[in-house]
């Protein structure tokens, strides 16, 4: 029995380290599994789903460069590491039955589609989801920004972002103060002003400007994405 969707088209931003479990590193396939199985019950409800993976559990740019690497090499390997994740992803949810393409901002034709956005338009309304990979193309920027970016291009109606260990944004950090309160809808104007630790400030804006949506909510809650697009679970909103 299937509950209605309050959404046909979102997009589904994950960090890279949701996907190396405990490991501390890399790619945990038991995990990638877990989540593509979350990202399946969402998809057979019809809606329609585009992805951005981060890239942070392999290589990132701003570590690599504190190390004295030049700072743009150093990024795109970052970006490489999200075609990684992103091709992990398509693997577990291909297996599941979930017809999916990896397309990325960075030409390889051999390994992933490049991106076009009518294309990628068109996967969607045939149902295939689209994971967008290498995030913007461009050094300086983070996954954060490619998922605002593809989610305004692909005119999803809402950000769903994936969290492990906590169920939105609260207005101090849970794990250290006991009194910290969680916010149920917040403006962007105060995640800016009260710096909450949500997107970095260039997402921030992109989502504002567009009026789109975010909803934080927690990756690791069994069932949860799913209850959120059903209309229950504990999240927040983040309204323009
Ligand atoms: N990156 C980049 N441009 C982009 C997206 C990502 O240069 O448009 C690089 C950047 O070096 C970043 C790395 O890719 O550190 C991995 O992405 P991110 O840090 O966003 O991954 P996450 O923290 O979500 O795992």
């Amino acid at each position: 029995d299937t509950p209605t969707a309050t959404f046909n088209r979102v997009m589904l931003k994950i960090s890279g380290e949701a996907l190396m479990g405990d490991q501390g590193f890399g790619l945990h396939p038991p995990t990638v599994e877990r989540i593509a199985r979350e990202v399946k019950s969402v998809h057979d409800m019809g809606v329609e789903i585009c992805m951005v993976i981060g890239g942070g559990n392999i290589f990132r740019g701003l570590s690599g460069s504190a190390q004295g690497m030049e700072r743009t090499t150093a990024d795109y390997m970052g970006m490489m590491a999200t075609v990684m994740n992103a091709l992990a992803m398509q693997s577990a949810l291909e297996a599941m039955g979930v017809f999916c393409r990896v397309i990325s901002a960075i030409r390889m034709d051999e390994v992933a589609e490049p991106y076009i956005r009518r294309r990628a338009v068109r996967h969607l309304e045939k149902k295939r989801i689209c994971i967008f990979a290498a995030g913007t193309g461009n050094p300086y920027f983070t996954t954060d920004t490619a998922a605002a970016l593809r989610a305004n291009e692909m005119a999803c109606e809402a950000i769903f972002m994936g969290k492990n260990g906590v169920d939105g944004i609260y207005d101090k950090d849970p794990q250290k103060h006991a009194d910290a309160k969680r916010y149920d809808s917040v403006s962007y104007d105060e995640v800016l002003t009260k710096n909450l630790k949500v997107m970095d400030a260039s997402a921030i804006a992109l989502a504002r400007d567009n009026k789109l949506p975010l909803i934080v909510f927690p990756l690791d809650e069994p069932g949860g994405f799913r209850g959120i697009l059903a209309g229950k679970g504990t999240y927040t909103r983040v309204h323009g």
